[in-house]
């Protein structure tokens, strides 16, 4: 059965942070509409260019040579204006006046539940994308970046690892997760770090004396302690300040690796499965769906609503928490 529906033109726009692998989405989407038969506007600036009109067109050979590059070629953005009814009446007036019948969002949970009340105002249908290195949004095994991220943090890691080895020190390494504590764990797991303090798990990492002698500090020539960014104990550089005080002898260093953990060139991961995203994303519209986000779950595509998506949460694997404590006896 043809799925042209109604539609004719659709817009797609990246909101919140970046994440690599989002431009590959943007080619999925973008191709993947035009196979079909339909116009597609690339949304500048997030939520923004709805509100400014902020529109490009995009032909097939706008997305030419993407795939590989990290960022997001049609930026990204926080938008406070769309928050508000009157920014969204302008989103509202803007996409009518460009004729465009619905609107892929790449981007996380905050750009969904603005897609969510948008689409509870007004009969335009918003499907998302998730796009967000935490992999932190319910409903999907994968987001857009959380590969990549992971990859570049497992990378950095080896290399303190090296130069930790080589001085017998402690490094305690920030990773980005603040809510989230997926890329700690499995970086953690990947690199053999004797602790890994995530939000998940916030009471076992209270008494820190126990949780850094649990990881046989003594022991060894070298010890890696992860840590998620913005944990309630204080971040890397509080949690190695108070571990100091109960180890003298130890020699202590510090590494927070920041911003570089959003940038760099996507994985194949992330290129494929952002491709299927944004091929799915379109299919949705076609089909009619609205106020839906695509995912991914056990290698397959999925629907699950912004609803859902936005206010359960995802955890992360109990029995990955117990399997990295084994093997950094
Ligand atoms: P990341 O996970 O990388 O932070 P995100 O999509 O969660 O990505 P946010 O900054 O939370 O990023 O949200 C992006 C944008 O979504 C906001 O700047 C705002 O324009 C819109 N948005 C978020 N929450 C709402 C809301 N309650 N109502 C309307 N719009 C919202």
């Amino acid at each position: 059965m043809e799925k042209m529906g109604r539609k004719k033109k659709i817009g797609v726009l990246t909101s919140g942070g970046d994440a690599p692998g989002m431009n590959a989405a943007i080619r999925g989407v973008t191709r993947t509409a035009i196979y079909n038969g339909l116009e597609v506007v690339g949304i500048r600036q997030g939520y923004q260019g709805l509100i400014t009109s902020d529109f490009i067109n995009l032909e097939s050979s706008s997305v030419s040579d993407i795939i590989q590059r990290g960022g997001t070629i049609l930026k990204t953005a926080r938008c406070e204006e769309f928050r508000t009814p009157e920014g969204r009446a302008k989103a509202f007036n803007n996409l009518k006046q460009a004729q465009i019948d619905g609107v892929v969002v790449i981007g996380g949970d905050g750009s969904f539940t603005g897609a969510r009340i948008f689409n509870e105002e007004y009969d335009l249908p918003f499907v998302g994308i998730p796009g967000t290195i935490d992999n932190d949004i319910y409903g999907t095994d994968y987001t857009i970046g959380y590969d990549t991220a992971l990859n570049t943090v497992v990378q950095a890691v080896d290399k303190i690892r090296d130069t930790a080895s080589a001085h017998n020190r402690m490094f305690f390494v920030e990773v980005m997760g603040a809510e989230a504590g997926f890329i700690a764990l499995y970086s953690g797991i990947a690199t053999g770090a004797e602790a890994i303090i995530i939000p998940e798990t916030r009471g076992e990492a209270r008494d820190l004396k126990a949780f850094i002698e649990s990881g046989n500090i003594r022991k060894k020539s070298s010890n890696l302690i992860i840590v998620a960014e913005g944990d309630e104990e204080g971040g890397a550089f509080a949690i190695a300040e108070k571990v100091k005080c109960d180890f003298t002898n130890c020699d202590i260093r510090v590494s927070v690796l920041g911003h570089l953990q959003r940038g760099g060139s996507p994985t194949a991961t992330d290129r494929v499965n952002a491709s299927r995203l944004g091929h799915a994303a379109v299919e949705a519209l076609l089909d009619d769906q609205k106020s839906v986000m695509v995912g991914i779950a056990n290698d397959e595509i999925v629907l699950v609503p912004f609803r859902k998506a936005i206010k359960l949460h995802k955890d992360v694997d109990r029995n990955l928490v117990e399997l990295a404590k084994i093997l950094s006896l």
